[in-house]
């Protein structure tokens, strides 16, 4: 049986975003292994690595694609724009988002390759994320969003109204 409760609601909030919470400190590997250290928001990260490998033996030799020893993370945060140009971002003052990336290998002696992206708008992110067919393929393919690029995209949206509208733009423009 329902008894309900006795006390009155509360008064309406005014409709706004939530607030966000605190920034927090974000130190992420970069080129040649050289960390960059910045204040944000994580909104949102993905991993194209599986759990099972696709060959017989401990590593994939050179080339063959497994995605258990060699993988792609992608982490996208908003980059608090209170704090000053430290470290010198390209444009002197913080960017709206990093987009920071890994191609990441367990094979011994194979590298991790790190990209610390900035992005000025929401779109920009779709931009630095998608990836093209390759040349000398049978076909061009046109941009695409690899499949951990999109579930990092996605999440991070949830977090972040500019980008979900960039998603969603892009989405429907029918470019995957
Ligand atoms: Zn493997």
């Amino acid at each position: 049986m329902m008894t309900g409760s006795a006390a009155p609601n509360p008064p309406a909030a005014p409709v706004a975003s939530p607030p966000r919470p605190a920034p927090t400190e974000h130190t992420v590997l970069g080129r040649d292994e050289s960390p960059v250290t910045f204040r944000g928001w994580l909104l949102g990260r993905a991993t194209s690595r599986e759990r099972a490998h696709t060959h017989r033996g401990e590593f994939a030799p050179p080339g063959y694609r497994c995605r258990r020893c060699r993988w792609f993370e992608v982490t996208i945060y908003r980059v608090d724009p209170a704090v000053p140009a430290d470290p010198p971002w390209t444009a002197g003052e913080p960017p709206a988002y990093v987009v920071h990336t890994l191609g990441r290998s367990a094979v011994p002696e194979e590298l991790t390759f790190a990209r610390v992206a900035e992005a000025e708008t929401a779109h920009k992110i779709m931009q630095l994320l998608v990836s093209y067919g390759r040349r000398g393929g049978d076909e061009r393919t046109g941009p695409r969003l690899p499949e951990a690029s999109a579930r990092a995209i996605e999440r991070a949206a949830d977090a972040d109204p500019e980008l979900s509208a960039a998603y969603d733009a892009w989405l429907a423009a029918g470019v995957q």
